[in-house]
């Protein structure tokens, strides 16, 4: 189908890409499979790189990692087989060797191809007069290009390159010049059209169909400055961030529409399970549990998280929020990342709160025999039980609830966002409340957890003495051991945090089972024990028990007990091979420590680390606050890590928005659309239907 081209000048952002396109043909259908459809979505497949092309410039010039733009005659050829490489069996690739001298002197340069397609080959054996463009790289003491492109030059006219460098990514196995192709062939009118579906300009400042164009080198590269270039990856930042605040604000109204159980608070019942407690609660705690309980009391469904650093106590304030519930003859469950959690928590329910004729707790946990489970199961699905807690188990569809009123998630950042979807299912308009030690600053926040209310709990429980981190390298070791050996004496007991369970083949890590047998001879007569997930439960529970009960001195561990174990003597901990964790799951490990009246210590030990990497663990030695860190944590590793969580809707549209890089532009977004919601709710709640009309983003709401 060839189209005219008043239907291109015509385009919309919904027209099809099919009448962008002059021919049908495989690229066309891969186009189309990967989800890029029409000319909006055309206009999202971004360039890897646009570059202003260079003049074209003497040999003498080139310098290494400078893009260059020459021409000369060819002077000496190898083209000789790639072997081993053929493509479906059919085409054998070549590799080639070019040195090509400048017409107007005697200087040469080299050029190198790799894996020549026969077509490439042939075209490339004809040609004795070239232009060639790209990058050149210094190998073994000589400047070559690897991989330029090349030109046949004829009658001393340059290739038709235009002004910029511009190459797109392979998606879906359509070449980057493909898409290319397209995109240079449509009409400069075709751009103006691009319009925001959701009528961003005025509050952007910027036109979105300016944005594209510069995104796509469609104007003179004099008339591009750098600038200009920062503006509209601005602009293309805030129309994802837009989108993204329209679905939260989606998923935030679709839950709160649902009516919810009205969980009475009867002051004097909540005084008097607060009287169960060893101590008073502190005063962010009760605060925390006057805010879910008043959540819980509006008729819709809760959504709130409770943040607060490790140790500030939220395992109380969860329980607290799920008395009145279960009082209320429903029930509650409470997930946990990992089952000695689960046994932990539950075996604190049971301490605290056992006399309480109301609760009838019980654990469910995936490494439970089906037989110890299906009268939990009955149990659940009848009533009978009515405080659930356990592991990933209790997302399976055999879990049926009788009348489940609030979910509790526990160490929130093990868990993804449709996973918080699929336990609150479980119950009609189930009451949501997630814990997270894992700080979020305030940019993810307003990014992906804006559909939350936020409580956080800043002081930790009088009487912490606190933590001090030490990294131990090398020459420091016997100092170090010679310390841990004194507060042995002392009484103290600790934690030492190995990356590997078992030697490796491929990487030289120190163990668990090593170290297991290496530290009970160096730190005998002190008892010292192993636990790791590949221990039996019963063998866990009774390590833990001995732990706890102050038999064990030394548990030599994985990250098992990253999450919430609750030991408060334990004083001290070691962490082996710190290079190889996330500085907030560092300082989730350390917060394992120093929660009794005792000062904690947390060693890192580093041995020979390079100081790049030591430099990275210098946060931990300097500050304990939790957001600090998080904050370096998001430096280190770019966003998406830090919760595991993979948010992005369809199969080849690159971010360009980064919550950290353009955390000015998500404030502003953020207030725009608030003001939007609140002051025009008749330009607002349209939008919302646009959004919900794309079935693509109503998948992930
Ligand atoms: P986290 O917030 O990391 O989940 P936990 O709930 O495990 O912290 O609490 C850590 C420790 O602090 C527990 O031993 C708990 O009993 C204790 N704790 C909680 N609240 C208080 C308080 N108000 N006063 C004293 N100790 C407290
Ligand atoms: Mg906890």
């Amino acid at each position: 189908m060839r189209s005219s081209p008043s239907t291109t000048s015509n385009a919309t952002p919904e027209t099809p890409l099919a009448q962008l396109v002059p021919r049908a043909g495989a690229h066309l259908e891969g186009l189309e499979a990967a989800g890029v459809r029409t000319f909006e979505d055309l206009a999202w497949l971004l360039p890897l790189r646009a570059v202003p092309l260079p003049r074209v410039r003497p040999f003498r010039d080139i310098r290494p990692g400078d893009l260059f733009l020459g021409q000369g005659k060819v002077l000496h050829r190898e083209i000789k087989p790639a072997f081993g490489r053929r493509t479906k069996g059919r085409f054998l690739l070549h590799n080639a060797y070019f040195v090509v001298q400048e017409e107007s002197g005697s200087s040469t340069c080299a050029l190198r191809f790799f894996n020549l397609y026969p077509n490439q080959r042939k075209a490339m054996e004809a040609w004795d007069r070239i232009w060639f463009l790209g990058t050149p790289q210094e190998w073994r003491g000589q400047v070559q290009l690897v991989n330029p492109k090349v030109y046949p030059l004829l009658d001393d006219v340059g290739p038709a390159l235009g002004d910029w460098l511009v190459e797109y990514p392979t998606v879906n196995k359509v070449p980057g010049a493909y898409t290319h192709k397209i995109i240079a062939s449509l009409p400069s009118a075709a751009w103006s059209q691009l319009g925001s579906a959701f009528g961003t300009d005025d509050t952007a400042g910027e036109k979105l169909s300016d944005a594209f164009r510069v995104m796509h080198a469609r104007l003179p590269a004099s008339e591009v400055t750098p600038e200009r270039r920062r503006r509209a990856e601005e602009r293309l930042a805030y129309e994802e961030f837009f989108v993204d605040q329209l679905k939260i604000a989606t998923r935030r109204r679709f839950i709160k529409r649902k009516a919810a159980p009205y969980i009475a608070v009867d002051q004097q019942a909540l005084e008097a399970f607060k009287r169960l407690l060893p101590f008073t609660l502190t005063a962010d705690q009760d605060k925390a549990v006057t805010e879910i309980l008043a959540d819980m009391n509006t008729g819709h469904p809760m959504m709130r998280m409770v943040q607060g650093d490790v140790g500030c106590g939220k395992t109380v304030v969860a329980m607290l929020a799920a008395l009145p519930v279960l009082k209320a003859g429903k029930q509650v469950v409470l997930m946990c990342p990992t089952e000695t959690l689960a046994r932990q928590h539950a075996a604190t329910l049971a301490a605290t709160f056992g006399i309480l004729p109301f609760l009838r707790p019980a654990l469910l946990l995936g490494s439970m025999k089906v037989k110890e489970k299906t009268p939990i199961l009955k149990a659940l699905a009848d009533g009978s039980v009515n405080f659930v807690i356990g592991t990933h188990a209790l997302f399976q569809d055999t879990v049926i609830f009788r009348d489940l009123a609030l979910a509790i998630i526990d160490e929130q950042h093990k868990f993804g966002v449709q996973q918080r979807l699929d336990l609150t299912a479980k119950g009609a308009g189930t009451h949501c409340l997630i814990m997270s030690a894992t700080p979020i600053p305030r940019t993810l926040a307003l990014a992906q957890y804006g559909d939350l209310d936020f409580t956080t709990i800043k002081t930790l429980p009088g009487g912490r003495k606190g933590i001090k981190t030490r990294i131990v390298e090398k020459p420091n070791y016997p100092k170090y051991v010679d310390f841990l050996r004194q507060r042995l004496e002392l009484g103290d007991q600790g934690y030492f945090v190995f990356p590997a369970i078992d030697e490796s083949e491929t990487l030289e890590l120190q163990n668990v089972k090593d170290s297991f047998e290496k530290y009970r001879l160096v730190l005998a007569p002190h008892a010292v024990a192993m636990l790791h997930g590949k221990m039996k439960a019963e063998e866990k529970d009774a390590v833990i028990r001995d732990f706890t009960a102050g038999k064990i001195r030394v548990l030599i561990s994985t990250t098992v007990i990253e999450v919430g174990i609750n030991v408060p003597n334990a004083a001290f901990m070691a962490v082996y091979h710190p290079e190889r964790f996330g500085l907030s799951s560092l300082h989730q490990l350390r917060g394992r420590v120093g929660r009794g009246d005792k000062p904690g210590f947390c060693f890192l030990v580093a041995g020979d680390l390079h100081p790049a990497a030591l430099e990275r663990l210098r946060i931990l030695e300097e500050t304990t606050d939790g957001f600090a860190v998080a904050e370096a944590d998001l430096q280190n590793r770019g966003e998406g890590d830090l919760f595991g969580v993979d948010q992005s809707g369809s199969v080849v549209r690159r971010r360009v928005a980064d919550h950290q890089k353009h955390a000015a532009v998500l404030e502003k977004v953020y207030r725009d659309v608030r003001e939007l919601q609140q002051q025009h709710p008749e330009k607002f709640d349209p939008l919302l239907l646009r959004l919900a009309r794309d079935q693509k983003i109503l998948d992930t709401i």
